[in-house]
């Protein structure tokens, strides 16, 4: 009997990716099953956001190929959605929370076709399931960089994507915002969603994510949190030793 196989969510082959001639990412195989909520874990210039860049073809690996439930990103785009570091976005323009989160809502209407009532009221429940909807008409440039941080997950789940990558969502957000988008993540995981993590946070890799990959310029390891996260992957990834470094 043959039996088909759903593919993973994300399959990475042998891809290195090259700023100057410097390999950042060498020859990194990588398989994230459908389904998990996974932290990529790794010391500063590891590699981490250069990943998600790739896994999303924003940069051209040197070699290698990624590809999403079986087909490369292009013919995909659809099914994944992104949540960029919260420095690297100019948020001076004059535009409120409400229109931002709206933006997610773009990408499944035709090109012709504005939003209307219907992709309103999502984006509503989508500032309100973040907490944010007293903010709706804000500026966002006079939100916080947690509220902006929120904005952009609402700006996510519009989307309703299969995959979500999110490079730091909890860098320089107060506690508070930090449970409310793990909460948030862990509701899309339960819709079965796949969640791939920037995370630099080593303590709360256990209490937050069930899927781990530590990464150094290199693949170190990939899988189950439970069985992979040790003292031993992470003195592969950092060098020093795993209590040292939770210690820090
Ligand atoms: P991480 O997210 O793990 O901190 P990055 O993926 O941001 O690491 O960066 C990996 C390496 O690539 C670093 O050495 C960084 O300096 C370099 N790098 C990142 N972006 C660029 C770029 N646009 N041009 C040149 N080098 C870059």
């Amino acid at each position: 009997m043959i039996t088909e196989h759903k593919p993973p969510a994300v399959q990475i082959d042998d891809l290195t990716v090259a700023y100057n001639y410097k390999p950042v990412l060498w020859d990194i195989d990588l398989v994230i099953p459908e389904g998990v909520l996974m932290a990529i874990v790794g010391p500063n210039g590891a590699g981490k956001s250069t990943l998600i860049k790739a896994i999303l073809g924003i940069i051209q690996p040197l070699a290698g190929s990624v590809q999403i439930f079986g087909k490369p990103y292009k013919k995909q785009v659809g099914k994944v959605a992104y949540v960029p570091q919260k420095g690297s976005v100019d948020w001076d323009f004059p535009t409120t929370a409400l229109d931002v989160v709206m933006m997610g809502t773009y990408g499944s209407l035709g090109w012709i076709k504005r939003p209307g009532q219907k992709e309103k009221k999502a984006s509503l429940e989508a500032l309100d399931k973040v907490g944010m909807l007293a903010f709706k008409n804000r500026q966002i440039s006079q939100l916080s960089g947690g509220q902006q941080q929120r904005i952009f997950l609402a700006r996510a789940l519009v989307q309703n994507a299969s995959i979500y990558l999110m490079d730091e969502p909890f860098q320089g957000v107060d506690a508070t915002t930090e449970k409310a988008i793990i909460n948030i993540l862990k509701e899309l995981r339960k819709e079965g969603k796949t969640l791939i993590v920037v995370h630099h946070d080593l303590q709360t890799v256990p209490e937050y994510f069930d899927w781990v990959t530590f990464l150094n310029v290199k693949g170190i390891a990939s899988g189950p949190v439970k069985d992979i996260f040790n003292d031993d992957n992470l003195t592969k990834t950092y060098g020093i030793n795993y209590k040292v470094a939770v210690n820090q």
